[in-house]
Order: C-alpha cells, then structure tokens, then sequence
C-alpha cells in the first residue's frame, strides 16, 4: 500500500520543492497522471478539481497545495483540441466531397453545434491533461522564466 500523501503546507516557490525530485513529489506514473488531468482532477492527490470554472485554474489544489496555477500551458491546449476534434470532422469531409454525402441542412446545424461541443469539452480535457504533464515534470513558470 503506498504512503499516504503528504500535504503541502504552502504552495512553493519551486516545484518540485527544494531538495525533492518530480519523481519524489508523489506523482503517480504518467498514464495515472495523465488521465486524472483528462479528468479535470488534480494529478498529484486526484482529491480536489483543477478548474475553477470552465477554464479557469486554482492557483494551488485545495487538498494538496500543489501549484496547478503556475503551469504554463499556454498554447498547447487548443493545439491539441483542434488536433483530435478535427481528425473526426475530416471524417465528415470525407464523405461529403469523396463520396457525394448530401445531410439535409439540419443535419449541417447538429453537426456544427456537436462540433462546437466536442471542441469545449476536448479543450478542457488538453488544458487538464497538459497541466498534469507539467506538473510531473516539474516546469513551473518562475522554472521557465
Ligand atoms: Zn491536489
């Protein structure tokens, strides 16, 4: 059974804190890590949400005091969204221009709100999954800059 969590007392300065390692700071494995960030909890106790609102981060988690806020995920989010909803929309593309699919104008309407839906969701799924992936390796932003 692994060792319970250790609670931050503060938010640090430096992540991971001095003297420790991203690999000592009770991260689980990157698949654990990765898919509690797809989740929109946090990667290091998966006990307290990343979001504060649709995309809006908590600077520090709420159990464990790790620095979710100073995570620069910047662009990479949208890259990914975009990357994944568009590969399904070039399955649509496909069959309208390749093989003379006609949907009726409502059937246009439902695809474009679902594409609309699938890009919200996937974007908050990347900003939580990039997060988590910055947060195990360490890159803070005061590290960065
Ligand atoms: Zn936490």
């Amino acid at each position: 059974m692994p060792a319970p969590l250790r609670k931050l007392t503060e938010a640090p300065d430096i992540w991971p804190p001095p003297g420790t390692s991203p690999a000592s700071t009770d991260m689980q494995g990157w698949g654990v890590t990765i898919w509690r960030g797809v989740c929109g909890t946090c990667p290091r106790c998966a006990k307290a949400p990343i979001f504060n609102g649709y995309l809006k981060v908590h600077p520090v988690c709420t159990s464990c005091s790790a620095p979710l806020g100073d995570m620069p995920s910047d662009d990479a989010p949208p890259y990914i969204a975009m990357l994944v909803v568009l590969h399904v929309l070039a399955f649509f593309v496909v069959m309208i221009f390749r093989y003379g699919w006609q949907p009726s104008p409502y059937a246009y309407g439902a695809m474009l709100v679902a594409l609309v839906a699938a890009c919200m969701v996937a974007l908050r799924m990347a900003k939580g999954a990039t997060i988590a992936i910055l947060l195990k390796l360490g890159l803070k932003r005061a590290v960065l800059n």
